[in-house]
């Protein structure tokens, strides 16, 4: 009589259903990997960034998305308007920094759901929620995993798609280095106006004020508020709009009709900010994926960025594993040399930037708009 194995197989198993979970799902169970993902939340997490730039476009023009993102309500732009102590001094133009002269405004939800929706259809990958793991033991050959549910799992390799807080880096025991920033920024959606129609407008102040609008669809347009931790608890809790309004006066020059609609900061949704980076991006069968290898403050508008680049450039090396060419040793090595070396340049540019908001100064040195823009350019790097 056959006995049912105490282990269920796959080809990956993946935790986390943020971007980089779930577009590298897609991609393995496009190839005929048997994929399990897990997610600990009810629901796919709809929550995160809304800013594609040129680098992280590219990738998913080549898996073939592109066209299905701007059949949504995803909008192109190629302007973004920078405010010190509201005065413009700077015009980050798209057309001139970069060839495909453009980045888009898609909102995480719609980059997840067109994804979602096609891993739906593809047996070989399987999403469960409400679901994580509560032990992983590496083996020679692969990975046991064992879900909190209770069931076991095996699979050659892991991925700890699991965001900054990752729980599979911390099982790996690799080390990240993390600046959390005495900054918050606050994430809200309003209907669009004219002023956010007409151009992406970012503020910086001395005193460490943000706001950043632009339009997410034709109907509406976000409005990201920042401050130092202090200041952004004080306005707050006084529940006062004056405050609120009157501080943000100082340095938003040019968006009136989006203060207009600003009553309070109590329905805006909010995350600590930091900038880290893991020391490894693997550890024998384990890999680290966006989030839980990296996080950069979101003035620089890369962190869905950087998650489908890493996600993209995994992938090809794992297809070279998974056809035989290559080891997993040789796979994750390549993987972890085209991208570690870049991001670290990337974070350190992020960092530089988010430390210089006090400065005039040293902010216009830090901001370089070919970065800005995502290029990849190795020798824009040099002197960060
Ligand atoms: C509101 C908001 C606004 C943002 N705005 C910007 C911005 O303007 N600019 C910018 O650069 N970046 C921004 N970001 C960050 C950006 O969204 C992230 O860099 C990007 O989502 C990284 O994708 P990821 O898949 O690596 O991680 P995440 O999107 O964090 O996904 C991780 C997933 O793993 C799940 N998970 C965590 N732990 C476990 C576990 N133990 N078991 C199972 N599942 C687990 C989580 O629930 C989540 O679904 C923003 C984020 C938020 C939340």
């Amino acid at each position: 009589m056959n006995q049912k194995p105490k282990y269920k197989e796959y080809d990956a198993c993946i935790i986390g259903a943020g971007i980089a979970g779930i577009f590298l799902a897609w991609l393995l169970g496009s190839k005929g990997k048997k994929v399990l993902i897990l997610e600990k939340n009810a629901k796919v997490n709809m929550n995160g960034a809304d800013i594609l730039k040129p680098s992280g476009i590219n990738i998913l023009e080549k898996y073939g998305l592109l066209q299905e993102l701007l059949n949504k309500e995803c909008r192109i732009r190629d302007q973004l308007g920078v405010f010190y102590n509201g005065i413009h001094v700077n015009q980050i133009d798209y057309k001139a920094e970069n060839e495909r002269g453009y980045f888009m405004v898609c909102p995480y939800s719609i980059l997840l759901e067109v994804i979602y929706d096609k891993i739906k259809k593809i047996d070989t990958i399987e999403l469960l929620v409400n679901q994580s793991f509560s032990k992983i033991n590496e083996a020679k050959k692969g990975v046991y995993i064992t879900l909190k549910s209770g069931e076991e799992i095996y699979c050659p390799l892991l991925i700890g798609a699991d965001g900054t807080q990752s729980m599979v880096r911390e099982y790996a025991d690799i080390k990240a280095h993390i600046n959390y920033y005495d900054h918050v920024m606050y994430f809200n959606k309003y209907p669009i106006t004219s002023s956010v129609e007409e151009l992406n407008r970012l503020y910086i102040d001395q005193d460490g004020g943000l706001a950043y609008f632009y339009p997410i669809n034709n109907k509406e347009a976000r409005c990201v508020l920042g401050f130092n931790i202090k200041e952004g608890k004080a306005l707050k809790e006084s529940e006062n709009r004056e405050n609120l309004i009157s501080r943000l006066r100082k340095f938003v020059t040019h968006s009136d009709d989006m203060l207009n609609q600003i009553d309070s900061l109590d329905n805006f949704l909010t995350f600590p900010l930091c900038s880290m980076h893991s020391e490894q991006y693997f550890k024998g069968k384990i890999i680290l994926l966006g989030n839980a290898a990296h996080s950069i403050h979101p003035v620089t508008g890369q962190g869905m960025n950087l998650a489908v680049e890493d996600t993209g450039e995994l992938f090809i090396w794992l297809s070279k594993y998974f056809d035989g060419e290559i080891s997993l040793e040789e796979a994750l090595s390549s993987y972890k040399e085209r991208r570690f070396e870049l991001n670290s340049k990337i974070l350190a540019y992020g960092h530089r930037l988010a430390s210089s908001f006090g400065n005039e100064t040293d902010f216009m040195n830090s901001l370089n708009s070919k970065i800005q823009t995502s290029s990849r350019d190795p020798s824009i790097f040099n002197n960060i």
